[in-house]
C-alpha cells in the first residue's frame, strides 16, 4: 500500500474485504480548523450484521482460536506494518483527533502500536492449561485441569479521545487470546480505525473475518452490536451513561461486558508536599489533550490553610498554557473534538456561578483562535464537592480546586464521587501516602508524578468508572473463558 490517506472515503473491513457502507459516507472533521478532513464509509445495520456473521464464522470454523503461534506472528506483523506507516498515521491522528503531536510519540499512537508485541508475547507464553491435581469430591477420585479459552466474538466499541490507544488495547489482547473482533469506533475518529482495517486487509496474514471494522455515524449500529446474541463479549470504552445502555442491551443475552467508563479523579496535595510543584503538575496534566482524558485528575484537593496560595499557583500555570495547533511539537493543549463537545464544556462552566463558585482563569474561547474548537485552560474555585462541575465529567481543560481540613477529609472528598478511575497523591511522608493511597477507592493512582501507563500495567475503574481491567495480564484474561475438565482417576 503506498499511501494510507484515503483519496475518497475510508472503507469498512468485513470478512477480509474493504467495502463501502450502504449508508453512503459521513464527514470527518479536523477539530483544529473545522475543515473537512475527509469521508468515511457509513456502515448500517446491514454491514454490522455481516461483520458479526463474519466474526462468528471465523471463530467457529477456522483454526484461529487454536493457534497462538500464528496469532503472535499476525500481531507482530501488524505492529511492523503499522510502524512502517507511522509518519502518515501520526499526521492523520493529529488532524482527526486533534491530538497534540508530542502525544503521538506515546499513548496517542506509537506506544499502543508497540504494545501489540506485548500481546503477541502473551499469546506465545501464556499458560493456557493448569493442573488442579487429584481430589475426591463426593468420593469420586478425579483429576482436574483448568483450560483457558477465548471467549468468542468480541464486540469492541470505542470513543474518540485516544482512538489508537483504546482500539489497540482491545484488539491486541482480544486477538492474542484467540477471539475474533468487530470494532465499532466513534463517529468522530473513523479514519483512525478504518486505516488500521486497511493495513490488516492488505499487509497482514490475519484471516478474513478475524477483524472487522464498521465505521458509522449512527450510534444504533453500536447498540446493535451490544444486543446481538452472536456476540460473546462486549468490550466498551466510553461515557458512563452509554456504558449503562450497553450493559442493559447485553443483559438481554447475558453477554459478558467489560466496561471502561468515565472519571472525576482527585489529585490530593498533602500538607507536607511542595505545594507549588504539585499544583503546577496538576494544572499541566489537565491541559494535556485539552482535558479529554478519562483518567485525568480534574479535582485538585489542597490543604485549607494554604488554599489561596494553591489557587494562585494553579492559576499561574493554567493561565500560561495557551491552546494551540496540535501539529506544533510544543503544543500541550489542542482543540476539543467537536463543537458539540465545546458546547458541553461551556454549559458546565455556566453552572459555576449558580453553585457559588468563580472562574479564576480561563472560562472562554481563546481570543487568538478564530477557527477550531478551542477552549481556554480554566480554574474553578470556591465551589463545594457537591457542585455540578465537581461531580460530573466535563472532558475539557477544566480543573476544580477544593479545600480539605486533614488527611481523612481529603480521603472523604476524593471518595465522594460516583467515579473511581484514577487519581494522584503528592506528599513526603511515606506512611501518610500509604494510608491515603490505601483508602482512595480508585483503579489507578500516581504518587508524586509516577506514571501508571504501560502495556503490562492493568488499568480500569472502581464504582461507575467501569468493570474489569484493560492492559497487562489482567486485561488479557478479560478475553478468556475458564473451562474445568474433571477426569475420573484410577
Ligand atoms: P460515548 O459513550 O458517547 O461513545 C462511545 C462509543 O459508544 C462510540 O463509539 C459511540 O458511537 C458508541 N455508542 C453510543 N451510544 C451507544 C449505544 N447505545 N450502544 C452502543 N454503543 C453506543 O463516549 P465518547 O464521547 O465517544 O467518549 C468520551 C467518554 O469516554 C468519556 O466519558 C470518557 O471518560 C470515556 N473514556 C473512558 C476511558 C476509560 O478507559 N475508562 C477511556 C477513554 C474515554
Amino acid at each position: 500500500m503506498s499511501s494510507l490517506r484515503p483519496a475518497d472515503a475510508s472503507p469498512l473491513l468485513i470478512d477480509g474485504k474493504l467495502v463501502p457502507g450502504s449508508g453512503g459516507t459521513f464527514t470527518t472533521v479536523n477539530p483544529a480548523t473545522e475543515e473537512t478532513l475527509g469521508h468515511a464509509a457509513n456502515g448500517t445495520a446491514a454491514e454490522m450484521d455481516a461483520a458479526i456473521a463474519a466474526a462468528r464464522s471465523a471463530f467457529d470454523h477456522t483454526d484461529w482460536r487454536r493457534d497462538p503461534t500464528f496469532r503472535a506472528h499476525c500481531l507482530r506483523q501488524l505492529c511492523t506494518a503499522l510502524q512502517s506507516h507511522l509518519d502518515e498515521l501520526r499526521a492523520i491522528t493529529i488532524e482527526e483527533a486533534g491530538a497534540p503531536a508530542f502525544l503521538t510519540h506515546g499513548p496517542q499512537l506509537a506506544g499502543p502500536i508497540a504494545d501489540l508485541n506485548y500481546a503477541a508475547d502473551l499469546a506465545e507464553n501464556y499458560r493456557w492449561e493448569s493442573d488442579l491435581g487429584v481430589a475426591a469430591p463426593m468420593g469420586v477420585q478425579t483429576h482436574r485441569s483448568i483450560r483457558r479459552e477465548p471467549v468468542g466474538v468480541v464486540g469492541a466499541i470505542t470513543p474518540w479521545n485516544f482512538p489508537h490507544q483504546i482500539n489497540f488495547a482491545k484488539l491486541g489482547p482480544a486477538l492474542a487470546a484467540g477471539n475474533t473482533v468487530v470494532l465499532k469506533p466513534a463517529p468522530d475518529t473513523p479514519w483512525c480505525a478504518a486505516l488500521v482495517g486497511m493495513v490488516i486487509a492488505e499487509e497482514t496474514d490475519i484471516p478474513p473475518g478475524v477483524v472487522n471494522v464498521v465505521t458509522s455515524d449512527d450510534h444504533h449500529v453500536g447498540a446493535q452490536l451490544a444486543s446481538d446474541p452472536r456476540v460473546d463479549l462486549i468490550s466498551f470504552t466510553g461515557s458512563t451513561p452509554t456504558g449503562k445502555a450497553v450493559m442493559r442491551a447485553a443483559a438481554s443475552n447475558v453477554t459478558k461486558v467489560f466496561l471502561e467508563l468515565g472519571g472525576k479523579s482527585a489529585f490530593v496535595v498533602l500538607d507536607d508536599a511542595d505545594l507549588a510543584a504539585a499544583c503546577g503538575y496538576a494544572a499541566f496534566s489537565v491541559c494535556v489533550h485539552a482535558g479529554q482524558g478519562c483518567a485525568l485528575a480534574t479535582r485538585l484537593l489542597v490543604p485549607r490553610s494554604r488554599y489561596d496560595e494553591a489557587v494562585q499557583a494553579t492559576a499561574a500555570t493554567l493561565g500560561g498554557i495557551r491552546p494551540g495547533d496540535p501539529a506544533e511539537p510544543t503544543t500541550v493543549c489542542g482543540p476539543l473534538i467537536s463543537a458539540r463537545q465545546r458546547d458541553r464544556v461551556e454549559r458546565y462552566l455556566a453552572t459555576v456561578t449558580d453553585d457559588g463558585g468563580r472562574i479564576v482563569t480561563g472560562g472562554g474561547r481563546p481570543a487568538d483562535r478564530d477557527r477550531g474548537f478551542f477552549i481556554e485552560p480554566t480554574l474553578v474555585a470556591d465551589v463545594g464537592n457537591d457542585a455540578v462541575v465537581a461531580r460530573e465529567e466535563i472532558f475539557g481543560p477544566v480543573l476544580v480546586i477544593l479545600p480539605y481540613d486533614d488527611d481523612e477529609d481529603a480521603i472523604r472528598i476524593a471518595n465522594d464521587s460516583p467515579y473511581g478511575l484514577s487519581g494522584a497523591v503528592w506528599g513526603r511522608d511515606e506512611a501518610r501516602i500509604r494510608h491515603v493511597t490505601d483508602e482512595i477507592r480508585t483503579g489507578t493512582l500516581s504518587v508524586n508524578g509516577g506514571n501508571w501507563y504501560s502495556a503490562d500495567a492493568p488499568f480500569g475503574g472502581y464504582k461507575q468508572s467501569g468493570i474489569g481491567r484493560e492492559m497487562g495480564v489482567a486485561g488479557f484474561e478479560e478475553y478468556l473463558e475458564t473451562k474445568l475438565v474433571a477426569t475420573k482417576a484410577g
